[in-house]
């Protein structure tokens, strides 16, 4: 059964297209590894905050020019842009609001994962302006992989000090 969600306020007299694309979201969701109770989170949010908010309404409108510093982090995409059951799709991928981008990155990241295969993990799946750089930045800032690193970079110290050794000629 299909229930309207709380943001679709023209539920009633739906065109055909539109219902199309809906039962296309619903299989999109429901294939995806993300549990209906995180996507009522989504829907949820996206309800609440301001951001997305307007990106709704620039969709509504069929995104026009806009001068709007917030909306124009979107226009780049704008062409792959739906609202579509309470969520805002970048083609087959969720547009994140803020507040659950930091939720996401831990997800994608969980792992300890390098960047490349990290941004290869959330782009099928997850979309926001400047993802890739938040990515970077996890990854980069990531206490668990910095001290792996850093354990790995200990080795060529060790192989030096074994160099040092009979044939090291210091007079
Ligand atoms: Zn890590």
């Amino acid at each position: 059964m299909w229930v309207a969600d709380t943001l679709s306020r023209a539920s009633v007299g739906k065109s055909k297209q539109e219902e199309e694309k809906e039962a296309f979201v619903i299989g999109l969701i429901k294939n995806m590894p993300i549990s209906d109770k995180k996507c009522d989170i989504v829907r949820k949010e996206t309800e609440k905050d301001e951001e997305l908010k307007a990106v709704c309404e620039w969709i509504d409108e069929g995104c026009p020019k806009t001068k709007d510093p917030l909306l124009g982090r979107y226009e780049s995409v704008k062409d792959e842009l739906t609202f579509c059951d309470g969520i805002i799709f970048k083609g087959c991928q969720i547009v994140v609001l803020k507040s659950l981008r930091m939720d996401m990155l831990r997800k994608i990241h969980y792992a300890h994962q390098g960047m490349t295969k990290c941004c290869a993990k959330a782009k099928g799946l997850l979309y926001w302006p400047n993802m890739k750089n938040d990515i970077k930045n996890m990854v980069k800032h990531c206490e668990i992989c910095q001290k792996y690193a850093n354990s790995q970079c200990k080795e060529p110290m060790v192989l030096q000090e074994v160099a040092e050794g009979p044939w090291s000629c210091r007079a």
